[in-house]
């Protein structure tokens, strides 16, 4: 059957902050006078708040590993949004790619995370209008991997899943999430970045997304 939907991850597949990640939460939990939260237990409390309107339930967690601090939950999420979203920038031609796409595929975004965090990044890259739908896992039942994040998605596109073409970084949330649900993936590869996933359809390095995902997708086509 031929590709009629493509959709993407949003962090670290179109866009990438400018410092790690390590250090953004740092700077956060300094700006917030917050306790030494380390990136692992983050990740960790992230991936039990996926369904979100903000990250103060996130940090509410992590504060629970952490009795003797005085900071407070909302301090940290907002501090945190702020170093996160600021620090973001898009993958060189991404917007370009995407208005390029739109007029041969239903273009989409699925994007794990609490409501106002992921909208507020995708405002201050100026992409709030540019897919035909964008999906921040906050205002749905479940996030990346679970099939109903992906059968949302497909929804809003409109195409099936055996037509849709799913391009994300992570193993776990993008290609089995994706695989899983049905879809096509594309796994996008970059320096530090996961491993390669054996359950991928094909491979991309994201300094080149732009310039050979057109072709990629015809091929799958
Ligand atoms: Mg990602």
């Amino acid at each position: 059957m031929a590709i009629r939907g493509v959709a993407f991850d949003l962090d670290e597949t179109l866009a990438v902050p400018s410092r790690d990640r390590t250090t953004l939460l740092g700077e956060a939990v300094a700006l917030a006078g917050g306790p030494p939260i380390t990136r692992e237990e983050y990740l960790d409390a992230h991936r039990k708040n996926l369904t979100q309107q903000t990250r103060e339930p996130i940090f509410a967690d992590l504060l629970t590993q952490y009795e003797e601090s005085q900071a407070d939950a909302k301090s940290l999420a907002d501090a945190y949004r702020q170093v996160v979203t600021k620090s973001l920038s898009p993958v060189g031609g991404s917007a370009a790619l995407i208005e390029e796409l739109k007029t041969d595929y239903r273009v989409g975004l699925l994007t794990n995370g609490p409501i106002d965090a992921q909208r507020a990044k995708l405002e201050h890259l100026g992409w709030t209008e540019l897919f035909h739908a964008a999906l921040v896992t906050g205002e749905l039942p479940a996030g990346k991997p679970d099939s109903a994040a992906f059968e949302a998605l497909l929804s809003a596109l409109g195409t099936n899943a055996n037509e849709t073409v799913y391009v994300g970084d992570t193993p776990l949330d993008d290609i089995e999430g994706a695989t899983e649900a049905g879809l096509f993936a594309v796994q996008v590869r970059f320096e530090d970045g996961p491993d390669r996933d054996p359950r991928a359809d094909a491979y991309i390095d994201r300094d080149r997304l732009a310039l050979e995902l057109p072709g990629l997708l015809a091929s799958i086509d």
